[in-house]
């Protein structure tokens, strides 16, 4: 089996990259990323000698370029997590966010019908749902809940949803979507909450906190989001959705102290910022499908989990520090020759 995983170089997709060329030596894993900001090969560096990967530089909306690659590969599965992922970014240069995710997707889905696929999985999230009010505990999103946007990445998200499923239904591609709550883990941006606060902490600076804090994620480990898209990719339903979350809603201020009190530094470095535009309340994901109709149960629970991760943070300096200082983007000019 050959899986071209696109968006390898980034968070979820190089810790999928991970798992599936340590756990099926005998597929062909090809990483295709366009290595943008987000993209470092320093995470993928535990697997590039390995035989059955392979990583192709590239753009997902480049037609020309997708198109060459299909027929030079005839890969049998397609798994897309590229895309832009940062909600702020989203808020300041939308149109980035309309590229990638909605034509690099469609790209990627006309690429597939010409060449012929057994399965294109796209990985969308649960912020296609909107968001629940905060004092509806009882409320969570299903697979059924109706597209309800709020940023232009969440709607970038769902537009890229309808084009998989109107392939599916007109020109009857295999395809799957998986639509996850936050992940947390190893190899995470430091742009985002769990890092930033991590990195940020440890060096004593400040740490900016929306509004009041009071928002509420559902986080998943990402080693069982990647379970989940393997065993969607083998086991899932063609033109189903499934929701992946692990039943872990902390408000954003319990996750800071968490990690506060995990590092043994002090609470005086929160400083409440002014609220992200738009900002969604709560998030909360019923994965009932996900168990029931294909087994999959997290192994993750988040306090373990956040131990865990920022014992990985601790252990693992350089990796983020690269990216902080900037060094992580020479990695491929050092790897492969430069651009
Ligand atoms: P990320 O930003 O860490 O990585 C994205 C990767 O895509 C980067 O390596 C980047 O170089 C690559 N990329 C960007 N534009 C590209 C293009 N035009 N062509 C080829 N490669 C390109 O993102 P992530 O957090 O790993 O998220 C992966 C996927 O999961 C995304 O589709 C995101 O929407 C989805 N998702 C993420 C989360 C989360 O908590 N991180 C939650 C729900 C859904």
């Amino acid at each position: 089996m050959k899986i071209i995983v696109t968006g390898g170089a980034g968070f979820i997709g190089g810790n999928f990259v991970h798992h599936m060329v340590d756990k099926y030596p005998d597929y062909q894993i090809i990483n295709l990323d366009l290595l943008t900001y987000a993209g470092n090969l320093e995470t993928l560096k535990p697997v590039e000698d390995k035989p059955n990967y392979k990583f192709v530089k590239g753009d997902i909306a480049d037609r020309e370029f997708v198109f060459g690659l299909f027929e030079e590969e005839k890969p049998d599965v397609v798994v897309n997590f590229a895309a832009e992922s940062h909600v702020d970014r989203s808020i300041t240069d939308p149109e980035s966010f309309v590229r990638t995710n909605v034509m690099g997707t469609t790209t990627l889905l006309d690429a597939c019908r010409t060449y012929g696929i057994k399965r294109y999985h796209q990985v969308s999230t649960d912020e296609v749902y909107g968001d629940l009010p905060l004092d509806r505990p009882d409320l969570f999103f299903t697979e059924e809940t109706p597209l309800h946007t709020s940023s232009p990445y969440s709607s970038s998200k769902a537009s890229a949803d309808l084009f998989v499923l109107a392939y599916q239904r007109t020109f009857g591609l295999p395809v799957t979507i998986s639509r996850c709550s936050n992940n947390y883990g190893p190899y995470h941006f430091p742009e985002k909450l769990i890092p930033l606060i991590i990195s940020r902490a440890l060096a004593e600076e400040e740490l900016p906190v929306y509004g009041t804090g009071e928002n509420v994620r559902d986080w998943l480990h990402v080693s069982d989001h990647c379970e989940a898209i393997d065993l969607i990719i083998h086991k899932g339903k063609e033109g189903e959705v499934y929701n992946v979350g692990g039943h872990n809603e902390r408000t954003n201020l319990e996750v800071v102290k968490t990690i506060l009190e995990a590092l043994d530094k002090p609470e005086s470095l929160i400083k409440y910022v002014k609220d992200r535009p738009g900002h969604d309340r709560r998030y909360a994901i019923d994965p009932e499908k996900l168990e029931t109709e294909l087994g999959w149960k997290p192994k993750y629970n988040f306090d373990t989990g956040i131990r865990q991760t920022i014992q990985w943070y601790l252990d693992n300096e350089d990796w983020w520090k690269h990216i902080i200082n900037g060094e992580y983007q020479n990695y491929f000019d050092n790897m492969y020759g430069s651009r």
